[in-house]
This record gives C-alpha cells, sequence and structure tokens, in this order.
C-alpha cells in the first residue's frame, strides 16, 4: 500500500478571518475528500485579498495532489479567486461564449448596467480548464490540471458548491474511511492508554482523540487505505475500550439506548430533577424513539417529587433532596409511568447556588431502577458550570440507561 493521495482545502473570504461567518465549507469538503480517499493535509481560510491567495495557493498546489478553494466566484470586486487561480498557474481568463450568453439572459433581471458587466465576469474561464456548470447558483466552477496537480475553485454558498464537489470526486471512494469508535464514562488520556500500545502492531493507523462533556470520540485513521489493518485495529481498540465503547457507525448514546431498549423489548422512563428533561430530550431526538419511549416527569420542586413520583417527604428531610435514597425513589417513582420497564432518575446540584459542605456543586446522585426489581445508584462530581453540569448529567443518565441493559 502506498501512502494516501494528499489534499489542501482553502477557504476564501474576509468575512471568514474576521470571525463574522463560520467556515462550514472547509469542513465539508475535507469530510468529502477523506471519504474520497484523500489525505487532507492543511486547511486554510484566506481573506479577499489577491496575493495573499496567490501566495497560498502557489504554496498548496506544489506540494499536494489536489487543492479545493471555495469562495470569491461571483461578480463583485472582491470576487478574485479566479484571477488568483489564473496567476497562480500562468495562464489567462477567456470568456466563455456560451456561459456569457446564459448569464446575459440573467442579465435583465439586472437593472444597474454596471453589475450586468461584472456579472459577466462569472464567464470568465481560466485556459484548458474544465467548467463545473453552475446548477444552483450563477458561478461555475472549475478544474485545473498543472503540472501533475490538480486545482479546483467551487463558489462560496454550500448549496452552490456541494454539486459541483460531489461532481469533481463522483468516481473516487475511500478504500478505508476513518473509522470513529464513540466512547463514554472513560476520560480522553484512559482512552488513549487503552489504545495507542495496540498501534505499534498497525503501523499504517494514526490515533486522533476528540473529548466532548463526558464522552470521547476514538478516531482511527488509515494512511495508506489499508482496509484490513484498519478493520484489524479497529477491532483491537474496541475490544479493549470494553463497554466503555458504544457505537463504532457513528450512533449518538440516545440512539443506541433506544436500539437497546427495543432490542430488549425495554420501555424506557425517565424522573429529572437537576437534568430538567434533557434526558427525555435526547431520547426523544431519536426518530422512533415513541416505541420504548413512555414518558418523563420533570420533578424540580421536593413537593412534585413526592406527589408526582411518590417520593417520601421523610425521605427527603432525611438525606436531602440530593441524595442516593431520594434518587432509587424517584427512579421507582417513574416507573408508575403506563408500561414502563426500565427508568432513570437525575438529581443533583447544578449551581450556581444550592452546594453545601457535603454537597458541592456537580454533585449528582442518579438512579436506575427496572420493574423487576433490579435497582442500581451512583454519584458523580462534575466541573464547570451549570450547562456544562446537566450535560454531563444528562450523558451519565443515558449510559447509566445502557450499562443496565448490556448487563441484563
Ligand atoms: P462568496 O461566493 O465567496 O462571495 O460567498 C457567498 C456566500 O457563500 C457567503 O456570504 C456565505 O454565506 C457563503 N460562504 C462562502 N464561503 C463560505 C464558507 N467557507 N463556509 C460557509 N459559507 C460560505
Ligand atoms: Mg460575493
Amino acid at each position: 500500500m502506498h501512502a494516501l493521495e494528499t489534499a489542501a482545502v482553502v477557504t476564501v473570504g474576509t468575512e471568514l478571518t474576521i470571525g463574522h461567518r463560520l467556515d462550514t465549507n472547509g469542513a465539508e469538503v475535507a469530510r468529502a475528500l477523506v471519504n474520497a480517499g484523500y489525505s487532507v493535509r492543511e486547511m486554510v481560510s484566506v481573506p479577499d485579498d489577491l496575493q495573499a491567495i496567490v501566495a497560498v495557493l502557489a504554496e498548496l498546489l506544489s506540494r499536494r495532489a489536489l487543492v479545493i478553494v471555495t469562495g470569491r466566484l461571483g461578480p463583485t470586486h472582491d470576487d478574485v479567486t479566479r484571477e488568483a487561480a489564473a496567476l497562480v498557474v500562468g495562464r489567462t481568463l477567456m470568456r466563455d461564449p456560451a456561459i456569457e450568453a446564459a448569464l446575459s439572459a440573467r442579465v435583465s433581471v439586472h437593472r444597474d448596467p454596471a453589475s450586468a458587466i461584472s456579472l459577466l465576469h462569472q464567464a470568465d474561464v481560466i485556459e484548458g480548464a474544465r467548467v463545473l456548470p453552475a446548477t444552483t447558483g450563477t458561478a461555475p466552477g472549475q478544474l485545473i490540471e498543472y503540472a501533475g496537480h490538480t486545482l479546483v475553485i467551487l463558489p462560496g454558498p454550500p448549496h452552490e458548491m456541494r454539486p459541483m464537489l460531489h461532481d469533481v470526486l463522483r468516481d473516487r471512494v475511500a478504500s478505508a474511511p476513518p473509522v470513529t469508535l464513540k466512547c463514554v464514562g472513560i476520560t480522553e488520556s484512559d482512552a488513549g492508554h487503552a489504545v495507542l500500545p495496540l498501534l505499534t502492531t498497525y503501523p499504517t493507523v494514526d490515533l486522533t482523540l476528540l473529548g466532548g462533556p463526558g464522552e470521547v470520540d476514538v478516531i482511527l485513521v488509515s494512511t495508506t487505505g489499508d482496509d484490513v489493518e484498519l478493520t484489524a485495529a479497529a477491532h483491537a481498540a474496541r475490544t479493549a475500550l470494553g463497554d466503555a465503547c458504544y457505537s463504532t457507525d457513528g450512533s449518538s448514546l440516545a440512539a443506541t439506548v433506544i436500539d437497546m431498549a427495543i432490542e430488549r423489548e425495554e420501555s424506557l422512563a425517565t424522573a429529572e430533577s437537576c437534568t430538567g428533561g434533557l434526558v427525555a430530550a435526547a431520547l426523544t431526538d431519536v426518530p422512533g424513539s415513541s416505541q420504548v419511549f413512555r414518558g418523563s416527569v420533570v420533578a424540580y420542586a421536593n413537593e412534585t417529587k413526592s406527589a408526582v413520583l411518590g417520593v417520601d417527604p421523610a425521605l427527603i428531610e432525611a438525606h436531602g433532596a440530593v441524595s442516593e435514597a431520594v434518587a432509587v425513589a424517584m427512579a421507582r417513582g417513574a416507573l408508575r409511568i403506563p408500561g414502563a420497564t426500565l427508568a432513570v432518575a437525575t438529581t443533583g446540584i447544578a449551581g450556581p447556588g444550592g452546594a453545601t459542605p457535603d454537597k458541592p456543586l456537580g454533585t449528582v446522585w442518579f438512579a436506575v431502577a427496572h420493574a423487576e426489581g433490579r435497582t442500581t445508584a451512583e454519584m458523580h462530581r462534575y466541573g464547570g458550570d451549570r450547562t456544562m453540569v446537566r450535560d454531563r448529567a444528562r450523558t451519565t443518565a443515558l449510559d447509566l440507561l445502557r450499562r443496565s441493559m448490556l448487563d441484563s
């Protein structure tokens, strides 16, 4: 196996480099390139500055098999990408009569004659370029072969760029697209320690770790396109990660919980205090969740915990609302929801107020109760602000549902 062909992505637009607009094209193009079997080595955003664009393109095109550029192919003064690309390959721009005619047909809608003339710049094609027709806008893209390298320029609006991008990459499929092992209940560094030593056996596989609130994505990337080796590495990594790994096909944690519940014929319910319905929201975000999700009680006030979930007020008095005993009683109470067989409860201190010396900010008690009688409870202590505590508590609650079904 050889090294993968290399590619670079350049997004042009001053709105990107002043932080006014998020560069979504860069990510979209990179993803498409990776799925087409390229190794993306650089992603660069450049302002609307002809010399800056020329410098970046010349440099990247000399090193990469393919450079894809998006943005600034329109009709206004800042649309300098076409000109920059022509300068880089040392060729002239020539007006394409067919494109010009098509654009002229639209000119009547432009009342200002000056703007009508500038619109026609979009018909300027670099000598020898393959034109990528505009199907959803006015500016065509162009593909230029130069000294054994390929330069592609595409319009900025994502809906105009997208069909041309897929046209350019149409015939290429990655032999070994990246594998993502989604994990929960494990730290980024523990995931790294579990997987990194294995990779000495698979030298063509690179590891990237992506941490989120309570979750870690373990991403394995082939540097050569060797599918056999990547698959073997993914298998070994999955074994090393054990129960922490919940999906390898991109499924979210909530979707995994829903799938497991369908498979095991469990019906889910939640009783939520500090998460205020976040767990239920995550579950109901999943299409098809109605098959297994029965409902939720957001029991914020102690009176609600007692009146709706049947939590004994004496229990709250004795242990406090944030306690193992109350979490368990809440989870059992959620099983009152008709049809529910498996319930999770959350009760904690999301902050900024409410902390006590023995129950600091970020303390959350969880319980899982099964209609057959099994219950488990555990306490977590999260750092971060209110939003982070609530997000992480949601993730833990989903994970406890998942783990309770793994055991069954
Ligand atoms: P342009 O053709 O470069 O003048 O861009 C036209 C519009 O396309 C911009 O106003 C943005 O809405 C969008 N656009 C351009 N570049 C990007 C990018 N890199 N990511 C997301 N949207 C973009
Ligand atoms: Mg523009």
